[in-house]
């Protein structure tokens, strides 16, 4: 059984699906640290101009993933896929056609026979169209710029709250604008709005969703 969460950058999309998947007894895919990864790669080769022969390339990339969890041809990239160098590069890479295929083929073949809770942007659109139980998690942008800057004041991270808001702000255009799997909510998906809500208020709202769907298919 798959459920899925989508939506802009900041929305508490991880979080969220981390404990809705952990009280229906679900695996959580956090498909963003693929695309990250990705992106990490590059940067170190010296950006996107690389992407020359970027097709052969991404297909021979060592890449894996466990829930929470990314390595990088053998070395542990967890934390450095949250830089702000590979947040800024990120969303261009993700345009790209290649790189989308691969990483979906990823989440296609890991989704199979599985109960997972899986967020990104295109997960109920592009890559699980069947879901069981779809979500589009939203909040206000100011809302998301403040949870990021107090997020990255604990980690000693100085940074400017409009700063952060115009960066969020940008990431969701290029998301939603893209040609392939552009962040947009599925026809069936359930539009959450987590403004002013508590983390679990939120995952509350979702597990509800979830079991009454259940129940219903039961009946
Ligand atoms: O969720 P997170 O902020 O970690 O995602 C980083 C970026 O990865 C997004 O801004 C988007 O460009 C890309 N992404 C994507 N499709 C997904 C998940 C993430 O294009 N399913």
């Amino acid at each position: 059984m798959i459920v899925t969460i989508d939506g802009p950058a900041g929305a508490g999309k991880s979080t969220v699906a981390k404990m809705l998947a952990g009280r229906l007894g679900f695996e959580f895919l956090d498909t963003g640290a693929m695309y990250r990864t990705v992106a990490l790669e590059l940067l170190r080769l010296g950006g996107i101009g690389q992407a020359a022969g970027l097709d052969q390339w991404i297909d021979g990339l060592e890449m894996v993933f466990e829930p929470g969890r990314a390595w990088l041809r053998g070395e542990e990239v967890t934390r450095e896929i949250r830089s702000s160098g590979v947040t800024a590069l990120v969303s261009t890479v993700a345009e790209h056609g290649q790189v989308r295929r691969r990483l979906v083929g990823i989440q296609k073949a890991y989704g199979k026979g599985r109960s997972l809770v899986t967020e990104g942007r295109d997960q109920g659109t592009a890559v699980f169209p069947f879901a069981f139980c779809k979500f589009f998690l939203i909040a206000d942008v100011n809302e998301r710029a403040l949870r990021r800057f107090r997020e990255l004041e604990m980690q000693g991270v100085a940074v400017n709250l409009d700063e952060l808001a115009h960066q969020i702000t940008e990431r969701d255009r290029r998301d939603a604008t893209r040609e392939i799997g552009p962040m947009v909510a599925a026809q069936d998906a359930i539009l959450i709005d987590s403004t002013g809500h508590s983390i679990v208020q939120v995952v509350d709202t979702l597990e509800n969703h979830v079991n009454l769907r259940r129940a219903h298919v039961h009946d």
